[in-house]
């Protein structure tokens, strides 16, 4: 799970890493009273759009005032109506794609004078096993580009005792920090481990960590995103959500006990178990076809959650064609055609539908679906769904 940027930095400086004044707007209305609250004669201020999503700041505005989601502006005046420009709007990121994410909140901060940007971040490196810290002295909006050309450091660090002194030592040397900042880098990536096992956290992340022309550090941009399996023992963590960020079929499909993930292709998967969903992304993927998503029934579902499946997966976004792939062990096969039908309610169905249904009562749940589907397409096995997926469906 994500949170927002303002989010973060709370959890942060609740662990004590240094991060600079700031106001947060829900509304229009809050708007003006944050700056007063903030400060209306700062030497400048930073305003940037609260969205689930990184590269704000060279993301735009479709349809919107020019520039990017993280304006610096000279006067309280001018961040006012930068941060009125911004909220409602939809900010489109690289990550986001044209279609954006909606501005739930826009963070008002006092501007400092930086003198240069550090990457910092904690993150789970599955691969090792082991939570690893990453740093780099060339920080910032391009830290992709500049880790390609020039590397980033490495610690793994020992879940048992969080990062050991001699290896941020040996970081903070690395990165030609200086003796009197080599302590408080220190001090913050110990800070950033707290919160990372505290909080069940898989990435905490600060880019840029900013070393001012003062030679402080502070916290520019904050990153944390929380394991989702941790999440039933974190209560204060799952009050951070903001369904506005997310796919709203994801969240709808998680509250049914299903799970849905939104692809960005063309075709529109239905399937039980993780294992099968996996195998039929990988069919798809081979023969050169996107997926517009899945919608992994699990093994218990019933009539309803077919029918909510159904539906969540006919309504994603960009959907041309749909896939049912669903080999029924403990799952009757009339039980998925009653809740196709039903989803349809009586209407007719407009996309091309390619089925693969196995397992009890199968037969009838293929009858059931080519009575009600004149061109459902009907595989009577794995190789035959493969060779139907081989010929583009
Ligand atoms: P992102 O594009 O979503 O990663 O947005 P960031 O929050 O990282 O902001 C983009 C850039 O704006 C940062 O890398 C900084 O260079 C700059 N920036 C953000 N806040 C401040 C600030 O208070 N002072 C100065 N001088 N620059 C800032
Ligand atoms: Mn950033």
């Amino acid at each position: 799970m994500e949170v927002h940027e303002f989010q973060a930095k709370e959890l942060l400086e609740a662990q004590g890493v240094p991060v600079g004044r700031r106001v947060v707007a829900r509304t229009e209305e809050e708007i003006g009273p944050a700056l007063d609250r903030l400060g209306r004669d700062l030497a400048g201020y930073v305003v940037k759009a609260q969205v689930h999503s990184g590269g704000r700041s060279r993301g735009h505005f479709p349809g919107g005032s020019a520039g990017g989601g993280v304006r610096c502006a000279a006067t309280a005046c001018e961040a006012e109506k930068l941060a009125r420009a911004m909220l409602g709007r939809r900010l489109a990121t690289a990550q986001s794609g044209e279609a954006g994410k909606p501005v739930a909140a826009v963070l008002v901060e006092e501007a400092v004078p930086v003198a240069q940007e550090f990457y910092l971040a904690l993150l789970l490196d599955r691969r090792a096993q082991l939570p690893l810290l990453l740093a780099s002295n060339r920080g910032g909006v391009a830290v992709e580009e500049s880790v390609q050309e020039h590397g980033i450091l490495r610690e793994w660090i020992r879940a048992s005792t969080g990062p050991c002194q001699f290896q941020l030592r040996r970081m903070a040397l690395a990165l030609g920090l200086a003796e009197e900042q080599r302590e408080e880098f220190c001090s913050i990536a110990r800070a950033m481990g707290r919160l990372f096992w505290e909080k069940d956290a898989n990435l905490v992340e600060i880019n840029p960590l900013a070393l001012t022309t003062e030679g402080r550090f502070r916290a520019l941009d904050a990153k944390v995103v929380f394991d989702d399996s941790g999440l039933f023992r974190q209560d204060a963590i799952r009050a951070l959500r903001d369904p506005s960020q997310g796919d709203w079929r994801e969240e709808r499909a998680e509250r049914l006990g299903l799970s849905y993930v939104a692809l960005g292709g063309t075709v529109a998967c239905l399937t039980n178990g993780a294992g099968l969903a996996m195998a039929t992304m990988d069919l798809l993927q081979a023969a050169g076809i996107r997926p517009a998503n899945f919608l992994d029934l699990g093994d218990s579902a019933g009539v309803e959650s077919v029918t909510e499946a159904f539906r969540l997966i006919l309504d994603g976004d960009g959907v041309r064609c749909l896939l049912i792939n669903v080999f029924g062990g403990t799952m009757r096969g009339d039980l998925v055609a009653e809740g196709v039908l039903r989803a349809l309610a009586g209407k007719k169905l407009s996309l091309p539908l390619l089925l693969r249904l196995e397992g009890p009562a199968a037969e009838l749940g293929r009858a059931m679906l080519r009575e009600h589907i004149p061109g459902v397409k009907i595989v009577e096995d794995l190789n035959g769904l493969e060779e139907a997926i081989r010929q583009g469906i």
